[in-house]
């Protein structure tokens, strides 16, 4: 079959549409796998909340809302920023309500790097970031997270040795996707220096804030010295509450940064969802409680899934926050991680990821294997049942 010149894809799309997950969710599909690698939660969000959007569906609140979200959420989420980590917000012109956090994130990399600019990121990295970066005509600099028994270490040197000239953002992620690695303040201290002495934009990725495990905090880099006026802070509704197919997410920053996002998604969205704002306004102001109950199923899902895989052979990284955690099969007789994942799916009839997806090559990463565990605990008793059975 011939393809017209006129549908294929430019340069800046090139490749973005296929990509190992697709591979994964096919083979679960096939096999009847459990799928751990994507990462979405079975049990909705609180009840209340969703009983809310469903009467702002039957009560009139479904014309288009403003571009910037509508008032009532974009209040909540000042409230919550300045109750958790005493930044402040003008409800008017330092906060957009976006299509989830990923909206937030391409927008801002496509409203502030011009063709030519360098991103630092982490490696490895959220997929949707590197891809940002191509339709931006930007190029990421990577920097590694080193993946040790310890967890993953940040270098301060690798940061410092891969700033340029050219480098105009950090785009940062904590919790971190797909480690599981949680920022410290002094990591954060260092790369807010960083930012400050290289004259950054910071873009950071929050959409784990409430789900951070064993008594461990998260903490805002916009409120460290320097950086409330270069600090973009994105979020979202989906994994704090649960709630991922709602893709309400927004950004928050001085008035400079949150009008490039405006304006990047004034002509590809122009407005988010409007029933569902309200709702989400009701999330932040009141059911902040609710996340504790997500939190214990995550730690005791991870807990659980973890004893299993420990017992398998592999080492598993500590999962501080967020969704996944990390397992290293260089301990097993399949101690490639692409290899370890097909063979899991057809023997065990579990789907996890390798984590090499997420990174620029697969060294350092080359023997990791990411696992969602955010699934319900029926969901994952089951899937140890069968890692028990077969690994
Ligand atoms: C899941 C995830 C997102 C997606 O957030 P949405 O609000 O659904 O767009 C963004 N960033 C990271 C790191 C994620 O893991």
């Amino acid at each position: 079959m011939s393809t017209a010149p006129a549908s294929r894809p430019t340069r800046r799309a090139a490749g973005l549409g296929t990509s190992v997950f697709a591979e994964m969710t096919e083979l679960a599909v096939r096999t009847g796998a459990i799928n751990l690698g994507q990462g979405f939660p079975e049990d909705d969000g609180p009840r209340e909340v969703l009983a809310a959007a469903q009467h702002a569906l039957a009560h009139g609140s479904n014309q288009y809302p403003p571009l910037n979200g509508t008032r009532p959420l974009r209040e909540a989420i000042v409230r919550q920023r300045l109750r958790r980590h005493g930044t402040r917000y003008d409800p008017e012109t330092g906060v957009v309500v976006t299509s989830g956090a990923t909206e937030a994130v391409t927008a801002a990399v496509l409203g502030l790097c011009a063709a030519g600019d360098e991103v630092l990121v982490f490696d490895p990295a959220y997929d949707s970031y590197p891809a940002a970066a191509q339709l931006a005509g930007a190029r990421c600099r990577r920097v590694p997270l080193r993946p040790g028994p310890q967890g993953f270490g940040y270098d301060p040197d690798a940061l410092r040795a891969a700033v340029t000239p050219a480098c105009r953002m950090l785009l940062l992620n904590t919790p971190h996707n797909p480690t599981g690695k949680v920022f410290t303040t002094d990591e954060l201290a260092d790369i807010a220096e960083v930012c400050v002495r290289h004259d950054l934009v910071a873009v950071v990725d929050e959409v784990y804030e409430y789900l951070v495990h064993d008594g461990r905090r998260h903490h805002a880099l916009a409120a460290f010295e320097g950086m409330a006026d270069r600090t973009l802070t994105v979020s979202s509704a989906g994994k704090s509450y649960s709630l991922t197919g709602w893709k309400v997410g927004w950004a928050c920053g001085p008035a400079d940064l949150v009008t490039a996002v405006r304006a990047v998604k004034q002509y590809t969205t122009y407005a988010t969802a409007a029933p569902l704002q309200d709702a989400v306004a009701l999330a932040l102001d009141r059911y902040e409680p609710w996340t504790a109950g997500l939190r214990a199923v995550l730690r005791s899902n991870r807990d659980a899934l973890a004893d299993c895989l420990r017992a398998a052979g592999t080492t598993v990284l500590p999962a501080e926050g967020g969704y996944f955690l990390q397992a290293d099969v260089a301990g097993t007789d399949t101690p490639d991680a692409l290899e370890y994942c097909r063979a899991l799916a057809l023997r065990a009839r579990v789907v996890a990821i390798p984590t090499q997806v997420f990174a620029q090559r697969p060294d350092p990463y080359g023997s990791l294997v990411r696992f969602a565990f955010c699934k319900s605990p029926r969901t994952i008793a089951e899937a140890v049942a069968r890692l028990e059975g077969h690994v």
